[in-house]
């Protein structure tokens, strides 16, 4: 996982989803869709808890926005690289990917 683009800061999904300033627009949508749905905290924990499949939707939804999905979570999969295009099946769920 590299540097944000924006801030220079560590890009980890706990940076990205919590803290990075270049993001806060997307966040604040992120922040009222999973109130919506019940979500009270804003942890990391929380969001990742994946309660539903609508609150799992509304944080893919989130990283698809903001480029984060692509990047973090299909990009830097070691195996989706070797293979190039990302084309071949995921030989792992998203789930286990390093956060
Ligand atoms: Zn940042």
């Amino acid at each position: 996982m590299g540097r944000c683009e924006g801030c220079q800061e560590e890009e980890t999904v706990e940076h990205v989803v919590l803290r990075c300033g270049g993001y806060s627009a997307y966040r604040q949508i992120l922040r009222e869709r999973l109130k919506e749905l019940g979500v009270k905290e804003f942890t990391l924990k929380s969001i990742l808890g994946l309660g539903s499949k609508a609150q799992l939707r509304v944080l893919v939804s989130f990283l698809k926005d903001t480029g984060i999905y692509w990047r973090v979570w299909v990009v830097a999969d070691p195996y989706s690289r070797t293979v190039g295009g990302g084309n071949a099946p995921l030989s792992r769920s998203p789930t286990t990917v390093k956060l």
